[in-house]
């Protein structure tokens, strides 16, 4: 009766769902939440707030084909997504730029810096902050210690439990030192939010007479995975699965748990027009939340009385009930461990791992719905 089997409708189960529905290919989506989305789901809370129920997603790409994909079913609120880093009460810019080497050190000195930065790096470029330790001038040696002290390490305790040095490289390089005067959060040519939120895109998305959606439906349920056959609903199933979820939990967490970081997030709602004034405060020397996300900036929901936002608690996922596995801790162990699981995949060819849980990884929203499109292509052909 179906082609092939999606399990979870995030970014990346919706997108691949839809281009093989387009492909002709009859899909079913097995989805252990009450609702599609994945994280990108976004819902109004009781004052009415467009609010994002797991953290704040912004979207923002390069990507031509992702940008074009995607607005097939929405329409966009576009802006620059901007940041600012609460150090001792003070807002400065992060990512931390030639604006922000401004505002922390006098004029003679920041300018003298920022020449210096110009020269050793060169206009515009980005210098994730473990390389610009390495440096040994001691001026600029000066800035990184600036900028590890004051936005990063304590941000990445928060967040991580370990210090920059212990955790990924290309974590910390997400938010690199920017040689320029640009303010912007991503340097990407789109970002921005679906304009009536992201439930409502993937939604239309899902809308094809090819696509089945079954949500509150817990994948193993339906799914047997035998030596090297799988059943669906008990008789064997030869089409395509395409699987999103946790690969440990496929496999009843046999060599131990996956370690993710799992985040708690605290809404609160205020009767008054704005609370921070922009969408976006990181907490980088400070408090135990990370940051605090004021929705109405973020989502350009201007004329809605009242204001929501959220704080965001990171702490070790365990695996308990509840408890939900936001990112993966890359690391030697943790892909060793991965690698266990993923081995145990090769009886199954017709099993396709995607996305940040089913592979492991620290994905941006463009980025999975590029890879989810390209094994959609792979898949029909
Ligand atoms: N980071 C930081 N201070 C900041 C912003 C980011 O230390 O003000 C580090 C931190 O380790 C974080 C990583 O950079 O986990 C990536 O930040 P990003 O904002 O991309 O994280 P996400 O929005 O995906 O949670």
């Amino acid at each position: 009766m179906y082609d092939s089997i999606v399990i979870g409708c995030g970014a990346a189960g919706a997108t691949v769902a839809r281009k093989l529905a387009e492909a002709g290919k009859k899909v079913l989506i097995l989805e252990k939440r009450n609702h599609i989305g994945g994280n990108c789901y976004d819902a109004f809370d009781k004052h009415g707030v467009l609010i994002h129920e797991y953290g704040p997603h912004i979207f923002h790409t390069n990507e031509e084909d992702v940008f074009t994909f995607l607005s097939e079913y929405t329409d966009w609120y576009l802006f620059g997504h901007e940041v600012v880093a609460n150090v001792h009460g003070e807002l400065i810019p992060v990512p931390f730029n030639l604006n922000t080497l401004h505002k922390v050190y006098d004029e003679k000195t920041a300018d003298e810096l920022e020449k210096i930065l110009i020269e050793e790096y060169g206009e515009g470029s980005r210098v994730p902050i473990m390389k610009l330790r390495e440096n040994e001038n001691p001026k600029i040696k000066g800035i990184a210690d600036y900028v590890y002290e004051n936005i990063f390490l304590h941000y990445t305790m928060k967040q991580w439990g370990q210090t920059p040095e212990e955790i990924d490289p290309a974590v910390t390089g997400r938010v690199p030192v920017l040689v320029s005067y640009d303010n912007r959060y991503f340097q990407d040519k789109y970002q921005g939010m679906p304009k009536d939120g992201y439930t409502p895109m993937f939604a239309k998305m899902l809308e094809h007479e090819n696509i089945t959606v079954e949500l509150s439906c817990d994948c193993k349920k339906r799914l047997t995975f035998l030596e090297n056959r799988i059943l669906f609903d008990g008789e064997d199933f030869e089409g395509d699965i395409i699987y999103t979820g946790a690969l440990d939990e496929l496999f009843d967490c046999e060599y131990g748990r996956l370690p993710y970081r799992s985040l708690d997030f605290q809404f609160e709602h205020f009767a008054q027009d704005s609370y921070q004034g922009r969408s976006v405060v990181n907490y980088t020397v400070s408090e135990d939340f990370t940051r605090i996300t004021e929705f109405k900036y973020l989502t350009g929901q201007m004329d809605v009385a009242g204001t929501t936002i959220v704080k965001e608690y990171s702490f070790a996922y365990t695996g308990e009930e509840g408890e939900i596995p936001y990112y993966a801790i890359n690391n030697e162990e943790n892909q060793a461990l991965y690698q266990k699981y993923a081995d145990r995949m090769k009886n199954y060819p017709k099993v396709h791992l995607l996305g940040r849980l089913a592979e492991y990884k620290y994905y941006n929203i463009d980025a999975i719905v590029k890879k989810a499109l390209e094994l959609a292509e792979t898949i029909r052909r």
